[in-house]
């Protein structure tokens, strides 16, 4: 079992989330964050919103490991340059 925080996962508050994995405690945070923005929490309205990504967790079996892929929307500013430029 895993036990993370709200504010763990980026949101205002020190509620606590326990699940077997990841994917359970993200999936609860997710529920926790619409019910308290449906209740017309402004700040945990800001950080639903900023929970876009996804976690998605692959196995080929027991005793064969797991692969978590962790994904997050980043913006990317458009006027960002190479800090030196490439060799050629
Ligand atoms: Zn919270």
């Amino acid at each position: 079992m895993k036990t993370m925080s709200c504010k763990d996962l980026g949101g205002p508050c020190d509620l606590q989330f326990t699940g077997k994995d990841a994917n359970e405690i993200i999936k609860a945070q997710d529920a926790h964050l619409k019910a308290m923005s449906a209740a017309g929490d402004a700040s945990h309205e800001g950080a639903a919103k900023e929970m876009k990504g996804s976690l998605v967790v692959h196995s080929d079996g027991l005793g064969k490991g797991a692969t978590f892929t962790l994904t997050l929307p980043v913006a990317v500013k458009e006027d960002v340059k190479l800090a030196a430029p490439l060799a050629s």
